[in-house]
């Protein structure tokens, strides 16, 4: 039987309204060119096209050279300005007076028995962040941090416990990527990326979207936005931006009911799953697209069949799939995984109502990997920095080691 609060959510949801702002809107927030001028050198991984096109312009130079430029370093992989013999003497030295190549410096990268790899990389500012490259049969899926530490206080969530110290600037979410490409073997991709590392999207929304932009875009990196997916805990007033990036959506759900969200998921109580669930079936109605519910199994507290059920009817009508994932355990944490017998039973139910269901599994858990354990504070486990398996045998990634990686 479904709860009188859950039968009023799936009545209640309302179809699409149109989206507040349109994606090129959206775009014209590109940094405005006297902002680049005046803030001395910058790094250009965290420069959209539309950004670069506005400076050359500022410059009094063409439009299309931002294209060559980009061809330069993100297709060539030639970032000494010298050697981009398309452009001009004089604006090549202005240029080399305005822009750096900086990427975050790796400190560590670990490989775990069942081939996921965790590289920890260092902000400069004393802080760091983790990226964990997950590899399948048919894709190599990077999970990439958008901040440092989360202000959602999740209750389950090892990232929710260190209070937001910063969100993270566009290059250096693209560096995460960039940094970690350079150091697979010859021949190996990354095909999907997920923002699924610390920190939440939709708190650093303009960050995050550049980056989208920075990485899409087909004069650079050239990265399919379908294979990208954005997850939130339900910012709700910014998730159109996700519909407007044409990128996929993930949600944290977590809970079957206001009540049991709100106990683990402080943001529940400020968007509670009636605009949660409305916004995600509107997002899937003017997509197309299936919404994917994360949904955090832990013991006695979400993982019951009746909890099934409820999960089953609230997202009923909504094109959607389920993932759940089983709570994995860090210091300190309050709950428990359940058996897996547990975990078993609640994805055949779901799949016994008809549900799109996938069961995740547990990935890099010796590396302290796995989803929800990734850290900036590594000194609380140092047991897990043993990098002598390593293909950077614990060396920082030197600017000639980048060279050698090819990453000049
Ligand atoms: N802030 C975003 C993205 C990062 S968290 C969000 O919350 O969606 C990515 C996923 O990891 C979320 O679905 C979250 O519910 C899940 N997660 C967090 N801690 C976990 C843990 N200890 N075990 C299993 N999943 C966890
Ligand atoms: Fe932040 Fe996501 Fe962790 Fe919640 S689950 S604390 S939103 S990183």
């Amino acid at each position: 039987m479904m709860n009188q609060r859950n039968q009023d959510l799936s009545e209640k949801l309302v179809p699409w309204a149109p989206a507040q702002m349109t994606f090129s809107d959206y775009m014209s927030t590109a940094l405005p060119a006297e902002k680049l001028d005046r803030s001395g050198p910058q790094s250009f991984f965290g420069l959209t096209m539309l950004d670069l096109e506005k400076f050359i312009q500022h410059h009094g130079k063409e439009k299309y050279r931002a294209q060559q430029l980009y061809k330069w370093v993100y297709e060539k992989k030639v970032t000494d300005f010298d050697l981009m013999s398309n452009l001009s003497k004089s604006f090549r030295d202005e240029l080399k007076s305005l822009f750096t190549f900086e990427l975050p410096k790796v400190l560590t990268h670990l490989k775990s028995v069942d081939g996921t790899q965790k590289f920890l990389f260092d902000m400069g500012d004393g802080q760091s962040v983790e990226a964990v490259l997950i590899p399948s049969d048919d894709r190599m899926t990077l999970c990439i941090s958008s901040e440092i530490g989360c202000n959602m206080a999740c209750r389950f969530c090892f990232t929710g416990k260190q209070k937001l110290k910063r969100r993270l600037r566009p290059e250096e979410i693209v560096g995460q990527f960039l940094q970690s490409q350079a150091l697979l073997p010859e021949g190996w991709r990354i095909t999907n990326i997920v923002f699924m590392g610390m920190g939440e999207p939709l708190d650093n929304p303009e960050s995050v979207f550049k980056t989208i932009e920075i990485l899409s875009n087909d004069w650079g990196i050239n990265f399919s936005r379908r294979k990208i997916t954005v997850s939130t805990s339900g910012i709700v007033p910014e998730m159109w931006r996700i519909a407007a990036s044409k990128t996929r959506l993930a949600v944290s759900l977590n809970g079957y009911s206001d009540e049991s969200r709100s106990k683990i998921m402080p943001i529940n109580k400020r968007w509670d799953l009636l605009e949660l669930l409305n916004e995600c079936r509107k997002y899937n109605q003017q997509t197309k697209d299936l919404v994917t519910f994360e949904y955090v199994l832990l013991k006695g507290i979400t993982d019951q069949i009746s909890h099934a059920k409820e999960l089953y009817n609230i997202t009923r009508g909504i094109g959607c799939k389920i993932n759940i994932i089983p709570f994995n355990e860090h210091p300190g944490s309050e709950f428990a995984r359940p058996d897996d017998v547990t975990i078993a039973a609640f994805q055949q139910e779901l799949m016994r109502l008809g549900a799109h269901v996938l069961l995740r599994r547990t990935m890099g858990r010796d590396i302290f990997a796995a989803c929800g354990q990734l850290t900036s504070a590594y000194k609380e486990h140092p047991g897990q920095m043993d990098i002598s398996n390593s293909a950077l045998g614990g060396k920082h990634v030197t600017d000639s080691r980048r060279r050698e990686l090819g990453l000049r």
